[in-house]
This record gives structure tokens, C-alpha cells and sequence, in this order.
């Protein structure tokens, strides 16, 4: 049983959020999306040449996403360098981000998309597409949508919003499901599912991650809309 969350939220609600956009002077679109105790960093740059060329496509851009975990972001340091996990979270990201970016418009061009997880607390998957679309759309890039993503799931009977670390071992591990939406399209572009959960119990999570995605989305719009103020003011 799991009646109270350990710090105090409802089952549906969200950790606290911050999102800023332009954090990176260096790159072409940058954003820091916070939430909780996760918080992600990401850097776009291009539309550029190709690089490998091999990698060319003659209907769209290619995508170069990477994730990457800082050694810090982490209580006990994690390994530096790009491991199994890290791939497999780019290969997500990508997909999800193939999907919001216009790509069609770049043809044999490369945008490539890196995002730092600067703190991890769960959820960092879901933090680092939320960073990187945010940064995409401070690149200028077009886009269907911005992407807004949380993770829900289930933790004994409980069907849970956004959950920590400290959430997710529960009692052995809860059930996980990281999902994403184009909130303004009503469209999914990411539902993973880490554990068991019943189908009824599933429209509940998909549900309550909608939600929290609508509020995530309109946080991000208030970021971009703050930075381009901001821009038209200097
Ligand atoms: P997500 O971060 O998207 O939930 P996972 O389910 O793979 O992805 O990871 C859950 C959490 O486990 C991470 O957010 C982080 O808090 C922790 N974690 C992942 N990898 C490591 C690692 N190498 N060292 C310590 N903690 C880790």
C-alpha cells in the first residue's frame, strides 16, 4: 500500500517546475527544464552539412541526439563516458523528436541535439525531451509542436504522476511508464512501460500524464514567450 507520497504531493501532481530557454550562448537554442530534483540541459546546433556523409538523407534532416548523464548528477558518481542506457534514451528522443520537428524541411541537412543531465532523480528521459524540444524551438527550428513529457505510473494501488527515485524502488520497483504528447495535436509520441499495470489501470496513467503534460506545456510556451520579450526589449 502506498497512501502517502513520501514528500507530501498528490497523486497527480507534479513536482515543482522551472524552465528557462537561451542558457547556452554558444549553441543555435538552448533550454534548462527542472523538475524536482531532475534537471536537464540541452543544446541544439544547425541546420549544418552532414557530417558523416553516409548518414545523408535526401527527404529530411537527420537527427544527432545524445543523452548524456553527468558524473555528478548522481549521489553515488556515475561512470562517465556513454553507456547502453545513454543509447537507448538518445534512440527515444529521437524518435519522439523526429515526430515534432519539421525535418521535411532540411533536406541532407543534420541538427544535432545534445542534452546533460545535470541532476537525476527519475524521470530524466522525460526531463532531457522536454529540454530539448524547448531548446529546438529557441533554435528557431519549425515544429508541429512543442513536446511535453512525464513520467506516471503505479506504486501498490496507487496510480501516481511524476515520480521520484525514492517512488520508483518502492517496495521492489513500481511500475514506470515515461510518456510524451504534442499536447496541442492531442498526439503520443512516447509511452514506454517499466513494470506491470493492468489496462484499466494504464488509461488511468496515460490520463494523469496528459494532464501533467498540459501544465508542462504551458510553462514551456510562458519560457519561450519570457525569452522573446526579452530579445524584442534589448
Ligand atoms: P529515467 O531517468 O528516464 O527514469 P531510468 O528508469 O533508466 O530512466 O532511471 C531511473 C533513475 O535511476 C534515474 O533518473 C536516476 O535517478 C537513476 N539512475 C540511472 N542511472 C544511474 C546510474 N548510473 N547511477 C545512479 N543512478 C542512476
Amino acid at each position: 500500500m502506498y497512501e502517502q507520497r513520501f514528500d507530501g504531493r498528490k497523486f497527480d501532481e507534479l513536482r515543482k517546475i522551472e524552465a528557462e530557454v537561451g542558457v547556452v550562448p554558444n549553441a543555435k537554442g538552448s533550454a534548462r527544464f527542472r523538475i524536482g530534483n531532475t534537471e536537464a540541459i540541452a543544446a541544439v546546433y544547425g541546420p549544418d552539412e552532414v557530417k558523416p556523409r553516409h548518414f545523408e538523407k535526401m527527404d529530411r534532416a537527420v537527427l544527432m541526439v545524445k543523452y548524456d548523464m553527468m558524473p555528478f548528477s548522481v549521489p553515488d558518481r556515475a561512470k562517465p563516458g556513454i553507456d547502453r542506457r545513454d543509447m537507448e534514451i538518445a534512440e527515444v528522443l529521437m524518435n519522439a523528436l523526429n515526430r515534432a520537428i519539421m525535418v521535411e524541411e532540411f533536406p541532407q541537412m543534420m541538427i544535432n541535439i545534445n542534452v546533460y543531465v545535470t541532476q537525476a532523480d527519475a524521470g530524466t528521459r522525460c526531463a532531457s525531451l522536454t529540454a530539448a524540444s524547448m531548446a529546438c524551438a529557441d533554435a528557431g527550428l519549425p515544429m508541429r509542436d512543442l513536446v511535453a513529457s512525464v513520467a506516471g505510473g503505479k506504486i501498490g494501488d496507487s496510480v501516481v504522476l511524476d515520480l521520484t527515485k525514492e517512488e520508483e524502488d518502492f517496495e521492489g520497483g513500481a511500475t514506470d511508464v515515461p510518456m510524451a504528447f504534442l499536447p496541442s495535436k492531442g498526439e503520443i509520441l512516447l509511452l514506454q512501460l517499466d513494470g506491470k499495470v493492468s489496462k484499466e489501470d494504464l488509461k488511468k496513467v496515460i490520463e494523469l500524464g496528459k494532464e501533467g503534460a498540459q501544465k508542462i506545456y504551458e510553462i514551456e510556451r510562458e519560457a519561450l514567450k519570457r525569452r522573446f520579450s526579452n530579445e524584442s526589449k534589448s
